[in-house]
Order: structure tokens, then sequence, then C-alpha cells
């Protein structure tokens, strides 16, 4: 494998394969990387949380708590800025919010960039 991962205690890079475990050079924590993938592929149901810390659920009103640049316009979807009827969809980049903005139309969110209404 090429891409071996960064160390998790010490973020080092330099981490070489010994065998089934990653070692790190620098602070010598070993770990196994098959245990880690496995518990990132868990297929528990996923839970968006807005930016308090709140589970958000498809339906659900939000508010935008930051100004968002609409990606490829000129538009902004400004602080403040209530969505309604959100949906929840597992997007690139991070975007997991489905939606539609008045005056601006359908486009994805962050859940991070939001609250709870
Ligand atoms: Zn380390």
């Amino acid at each position: 494998m090429s891409d071996v991962p960064k160390c998790p205690k010490c973020a080092c890079e330099y981490t070489y394969e010994d065998g089934a475990l990653l070692v790190c050079p620098e602070c010598a924590h070993e770990w196994n990387p098959t245990a880690l993938s496995t518990a990132a592929n868990d297929d528990a149901p996923r839970v968006v949380k807005d930016a308090n810390g709140t589970a958000l659920a498809d339906g659900d009103a939000v508010i935008v708590i930051k100004d968002l640049k609409v990606k490829g316009s000129s538009l902004v979807v400004k602080v403040g800025t209530k969505v309604r009827n959100i949906r929840l969809v597992d997007g690139t980049a991070g975007h997991d919010i489905d939606c539609r903005i008045e005056g601006i139309g359908p486009m994805q969110l962050k859940s991070e960039f939001v609250r709870k209404a």
C-alpha cells in the first residue's frame, strides 16, 4: 500500500507498515489500520448534527449561521436565512443537507453551518 495513514497519536506522516500493524517512528505508537477502517465503515445510522450538536431530521427548518457563497454564482446565502423542509443526504465534500432556498433555488449545505430553527 502506498497510502499509509498518519499516526493517530502525533500526526506524524512517516509511518510505515510492519506486518499487520502500522508503526510511527516519532512516538513509537503501533496500531492496526484494519480495526480503524472497520469502525469507519460501520453502517450504524448516520446522525447529522447542526452547529450546536442538535440532531437534524428530514423536514426540519434550519437557520444559516454563516454567510455562504453559492458555488458558481455571485449569490450569497446570508447569516440568519431560514431554510425550510431540509432533506438529509450523503452529499459530496461534507454537504449533508439538501434544500431549496428562497431567491436562490436548490442547493446543498453543510450541517456545521446551520442550527435547528
Ligand atoms: Zn506518532
